[in-house]
C-alpha cells in the first residue's frame, strides 16, 4: 500500500467496464458477492462507445439514406438529405443513453462503481488511480478479480494513428465532416462495415487487403455476394497489398503498399482508416504484480471456467482471445461470476455467432461444411437462394442465401450461415438450433410466419431432407 491510499476490501473486484466487466459485475451482485467494478474510461467499453453500438447507429442510418434514393424500380423517388453531424449528435445519444444506463444497472445490482485505472500490486491486492490532478488512489483488497480490460487497435508500423490523416475506426466514427476520399487498410469486419457505410453516404472508398480476399475464414460464396454489392456501391478493392507507409501529398495521405512479390502501388486519400484487428490490452493493470503472464500474442489464457493461471484471478472477453466479440464477452463475464459464486458453469463454445453488418449481413454459426468435414461428421447441406423468397422480393433485396449445415446420419443440425438483409437477427434461430440439439425436423417442421425472411431458414432446413417445396431440392 502507497502512504495515503485509502484501504478498502471486496469479494470480487472487476476491471474493466466493458461487456465482459458489467456482466461480470453485474452477474456477481445478483449473486449476493460484493462486487467493486474499476472503470478507467467509459461504462459500456469499446462496445457502446466506440464500437457495436455506434457503428450500428451510423450503418443504419446510412442504409436508409441509400435505400430511400434508391428505390425507384419500387416508384419511389427521393432524395436524402444527409446531415452527418445531425446523424453524429443522434447516435451520441444513443451512446450516453446506454452507458447511463449500464451504469444505473450497476448500481441497482449493488456493484460499488469506482472511477480510475487499476494495477495489479499483487495477486490479492490492486491499487486504483484516479483520474484527474489531486484525486488520489486507494487499495482495494480483494478475493477474486476478473480482468476484463479489453483491446485496443493494431497500430501499423508507418501508418501510426494520428487523428488527422491516419484513423482508427473510433475516430472515423466521430468524424464531424463527410472525408471526400478514404482508404480504408484492412478488409476485415470494420473494413468491411465502414467502408459500405461510407461508400452509401459518397465517400470514394479504396480498400487495400493483404489476403486475397476480404472477410478471411468467411465462405467464398459469402465474400463474393458481399464484395459485389459494395464494389456495385463504388467500392474499389486492390488484394495481394501490404500497407507499409504513407507522406503527405497536397493536402491528403499518399499511402504506399507492397505485394508478396515487391510490387509497390500509391493511393492518395483525404483519410486513411486502418483495421488491421486489435489487440488484448494486457498491458493496462500490471498483471505480472498478479503472477500473470499474457502469451506471446498479449492474450490472458483461461480455462473453461474463465480462470487464469492464478486460480481466483479470471480474465473475460477482448483480453482472453478471440473471438473478439462482446456477446462472447458477455458469456464470460457470466461464467465467471458464476463460477466465483460457487456454481457450476462452464463456457461451452459451439454455438458462438457471429454477425457482420455489411449490406447484406452475414450471419454465422456453429460449423460449416467443412469444419464439419474436419471434425468426423458426414454433413449434409440444404439451401435456400433469397431469390426464391417472397419476402425478400417484397424488401427489393435478393442476393443472398440461407445454408443449413447438419450430420446426415443423426440429422442434428451442425451450423449454419446466412447472407441475406437481417441476417444477424436470422441466424439466431439457427444458433438455437445448434444450442438445443435440435434437429433439421424441428426447424423445417415449425411453422414460420409468412411472408417473412426467416421461411428461408425452415426452407433449407427442408432442403437438407429433400423435402423444400419453394425451392428445388439438392
Ligand atoms: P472493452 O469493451 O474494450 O472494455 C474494456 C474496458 O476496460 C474499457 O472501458 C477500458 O477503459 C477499461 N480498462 C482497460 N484497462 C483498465 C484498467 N487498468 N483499469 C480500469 N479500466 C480499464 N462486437 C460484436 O459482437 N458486434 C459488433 O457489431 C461489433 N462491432 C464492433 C465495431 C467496432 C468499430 C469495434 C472496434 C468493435 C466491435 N465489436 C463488435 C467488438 C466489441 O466491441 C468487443 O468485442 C467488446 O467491446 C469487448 O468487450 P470487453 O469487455 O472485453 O472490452
Ligand atoms: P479483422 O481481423 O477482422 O481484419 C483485419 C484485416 O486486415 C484482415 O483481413 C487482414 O488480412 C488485413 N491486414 C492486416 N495487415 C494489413 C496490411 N498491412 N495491409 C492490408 N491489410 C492488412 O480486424 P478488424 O476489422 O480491425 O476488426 C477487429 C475485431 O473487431 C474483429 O476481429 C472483430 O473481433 C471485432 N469486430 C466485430 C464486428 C462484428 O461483430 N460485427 C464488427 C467490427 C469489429
Amino acid at each position: 500500500m502507497v502512504v495515503g491510499d485509502i484501504a478498502t476490501g471486496t469479494d470480487v473486484l472487476v476491471i474493466g467496464g466493458g461487456p465482459g466487466g458489467y456482466v461480470a459485475a453485474i452477474r456477481a451482485g445478483q449473486l449476493g458477492l460484493d462486487v467493486t467494478l474499476v472503470e478507467a474510461d467509459a461504462y459500456g467499453g469499446t462496445c457502446l462507445n466506440e464500437g457495436c453500438i455506434p457503428s450500428k447507429a451510423l450503418i443504419h442510418v446510412t442504409g436508409l439514406a441509400h435505400e430511400v434514393e434508391h428505390a425507384e424500380s419500387m416508384g419511389l423517388h427521393a432524395r436524402a438529405d444527409i446531415d452527418v453531424g445531425g446523424m453524429v449528435e443522434w447516435k451520441d445519444e444513443i451512446v450516453d443513453q446506454l452507458t447511463s444506463g449500464v451504469e444505473k444497472l450497476c448500481k441497482a445490482n449493488g456493484v460499488n462503481l469506482v472511477p480510475g485505472r487499476a494495477e495489479f500490486a499483487d495477486a490479492n491486492t490492486a491499487r486504483v488511480i484516479h483520474g484527474g490532478e489531486g484525486q488520489g488512489s486507494e487499495s482495494i483488497d480483494f478475493e477474486h478479480a476478473v480482468i476484463a480490460t479489453g483491446s485496443r487497435p493494431i497500430e501499423l508500423p508507418g501508418l501510426e494513428f494520428d487523428g488527422e490523416r491516419i484513423l482508427s475506426s473510433s475516430e472515423i466514427l466521430s468524424l464531424e465532416s463527410l472525408p471526400e476520399s478514404v482508404l480504408v487498410v484492412g478488409g476485415g469486419y470494420i473494413g468491411m462495415e465502414l467502408s459500405t457505410m461510407l461508400a452509401k453516404l459518397g465517400t470514394n472508398v479504396t480498400v487495400v487487403e493483404m489476403l486475397d480476399d476480404i472477410l478471411p475464414g468467411y465462405d467464398d460464396d459469402i465474400t463474393r455476394t458481399v464484395r459485389k454489392r459494395a464494389e456495385n456501391l463504388g467500392v474499389d478493392f486492390h488484394f495481394g497489398e501490404a500497407a507499409q507507409g504513407w507522406t503527405e501529398k497536397a493536402a491528403a495521405a499518399c499511402v504506399t503498399t507492397e505485394t508478396e512479390d515487391g510490387e509497390t502501388s500509391e493511393y492518395t486519400a483525404e483519410r486513411v482508416l486502418v483495421a488491421v484487428g486489435r489487440q488484448p490490452a494486457s498491458d493496462t493493470c500490471n498483471v505480472e504484480a498478479a503472477g500473470l503472464e499474457p502469451n506471446d500474442r498479449g492474450v490472458l489464457e483461461t480455462d473453461d471456467a474463465t480462470r487464469t493461471a492464478v486460480e481466483h484471478i479470471h480474465a473475460v472477453g477482448d483480453v482472453a482471445g478471440e473471438p473478439m466479440l462482446a456477446h462472447k464477452a458477455y458469456k464470460e463475464g457470466h461464467v465467471a461470476a458464476e463460477v466465483i459464486a460457487g456454481e457450476p458453469t462452464r463456457l461451452d463454445y459451439q454455438a458462438i455467432p457471429a454477425a457482420v453488418f455489411t449490406d447484406p449481413e452475414i450471419g454465422t454459426v456453429g460449423l460449416t461444411v467443412e469444419e464439419a468435414e474436419a471434425e468426423g461428421f458426414d454433413p449434409v447441406v440444404g439451401e435456400m437462394p433469397l431469390r426464391g423468397s417472397g419476402r425478400a422480393l417484397t424488401l427489393g433485396d435478393t442476393d443472398g442465401f440461407v445454408r443449413i449445415v447438419a450430420d446426415s446420419e443423426t440429422e442434428f443440425v451442425l451450423g449454419g450461415q446466412i447472407v441475406a438483409p437481417d441476417a444477424s437477427e436470422l441466424i439466431a434461430e439457427v444458433g438455437l438450433a445448434v444450442e438445443m440439439g435440435a434437429q433439421l425436423e424441428d426447424i423445417a417442421a415449425t411453422i414460420h410466419t409468412h411472408p417473412t425472411l426467416s421461411e428461408a431458414v425452415a426452407e433449407a432446413a427442408a432442403n437438407a431432407r429433400g423435402s423444400a417445396v419453394h425451392t428445388l431440392n439438392r
